[in-house]
C-alpha cells in the first residue's frame, strides 16, 4: 500500500495501544456498549449500568446522529453530551460520542473522551483534520463504500496533525445482499494488522442489522484478531428512537459477553502454550546444536 507514512506497519513491528481512562485499546480486549442515541437521562443511565454491570469497558451513545431520512430522531446535541458526562460520573465508564460537523469538534471533544467519526463521514477530510487537532482519541469507522487503502488514509490524515491515538472500526459494507443491513468484512481485521499498527474493533450491530446475528459475529470478530467490539445495548430495545432492531438487551449482551471472555482467553492460553513451544524447541536445537553455534556458545 501506498504512502501509509504514519499508519503502515511500524519496522519493529510494536503496534499502537490507545490508553483511555485507565481502558487500553489494543493492549486488552475492549467492549464498547450503550444505545445507538441518547433518548433521555432515565434511558441513557439505566443503560449504562447495565453495561458496566456485564463487564462493559466503556459507553457509547450518539448525541448528534447522522440519520438517512431528515425527519428522522437528530438526536438531543448539548443535552445528550450532558446526559453522557452525568453517566460518566455515576459509572465511571469513559465516553464514545459521534461528531458528525467540523465546526463541534472542539466542544464535542471537552464533553467526549473518544470522539466517532463515522461511517458516512469517513472521508470528510476537513472534519478528519480538525479531530487531528483536537488531540482527542478518535475511533474512524470504515465508510462503507471503501476500501482498506482508503480507510487508512483517512487514518494519515488525523496522523498528519499529530494525533497519534486512532481506533480503527469495521462496521459493515455495501454488497448486494439484502438479509443483512451492510456485510459485515471479517477479512479486514487480519488484512489490517498486518498492513497498520493501529488497533482494530469491529461493530456487529451495523455490521448486520440483524438481532441473532450480533453474537455469532462477536466471537468470530475475536476469533479473527480484533482488538474488541462497539455493540448497541439499549435497556428497552423496542421502545428505542433509532437502530431498535439491532439493539441487544442488557440480558441478551450480558450472554455475549461471557462468551467473549471466554473466547479469548482461551485462544490467549493456546497462543501462550504455542510461544512456550516455540521457544522449548529453540532451546533444544541450541542444545543439540553444540556451544559452538549454540547462544551461550556465541557469547564466550
Ligand atoms: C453509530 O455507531 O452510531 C453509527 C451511526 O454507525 P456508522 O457510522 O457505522 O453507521
Ligand atoms: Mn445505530
Amino acid at each position: 500500500m501506498k504512502d501509509l507514512r504514519l499508519s503502515g506497519t511500524r519496522e519493529n513491528g510494536a503496534r499502537t495501544i490507545v490508553e483511555v481512562g485507565g481502558v487500553r485499546i489494543g493492549g486488552e480486549l475492549v467492549i464498547i456498549a450503550g444505545p445507538c442515541a441518547v433518548e433521555s437521562e432515565d434511558q441513557l443511565i439505566r443503560t449504562a449500568i447495565a453495561v458496566k454491570e456485564a463487564g462493559a469497558n466503556m459507553l457509547r451513545g450518539g448525541a448528534f446522529k447522522p440519520r438517512t431520512s431528515p425527519y428522522a430522531f437528530q438526536g438531543l446535541g448539548l443535552k445528550g453530551l450532558k446526559i453522557l458526562d452525568k453517566a460518566r460520573r455515576e459509572t465511571g465508564l469513559p465516553i464514545v460520542t459521534e461528531v458528525v460537523d467540523t465546526r463541534d469538534v472542539s466542544w464535542v471533544g471537552e464533553y467526549a473522551d473518544v470522539l466517532q467519526i463515522g461511517a458516512r463521514n469517513m472521508q470528510n477530510f476537513s472534519l478528519l483534520r480538525e479531530a487531528g487537532k483536537s488531540g482527542r482519541p478518535i475511533l474512524l469507522k470504515r465508510g462503507m463504500y471503501s476500501t482498506l487503502e482508503e480507510w487508512l488514509n483517512c487514518a494519515e490524515y488525523i496522523l498528519a496533525e499529530g494525533n497519534s491515538q486512532i481506533i480503527l472500526c469495521e462496521r459493515g459494507i455495501r454488497s448486494f445482499e439484502t438479509f443483512t443491513r451492510n456485510t459485515l468484512d471479517l477479512s479486514i481485521i487480519p488484512a489490517a494488522r498486518s498492513v497498520t499498527h493501529l488497533p482494530i474493533l469491529v461493530d456487529p450491530s451495523h455490521g448486520t442489522g440483524v438481532l441473532g446475528l450480533i453474537e455469532p459475529m462477536s466471537l468470530a470478530a475475536i476469533a479473527a484478531g480484533a482488538d474488541g467490539l462497539e455493540i448497541e445495548v439499549h435497556i428497552d430495545p423496542p421502545s428505542a428512537l433509532s437502530d431498535k432492531d439491532q439493539q441487544l438487551s442488557p440480558l441478551a449482551f450480558g450472554r455475549l459477553m461471557r462468551k467473549v471472555r471466554a473466547l479469548r482467553e482461551a485462544l490467549a492460553a493456546i497462543d501462550e502454550a504455542e510461544d512456550n513451544r516455540c521457544a522449548n524447541e529453540k532451546a533444544i536445537a541450541d542444545i543439540v546444536a553444540g556451544p559452538e553455534d549454540s547462544v551461550h556458545g556465541a557469547t564466550r
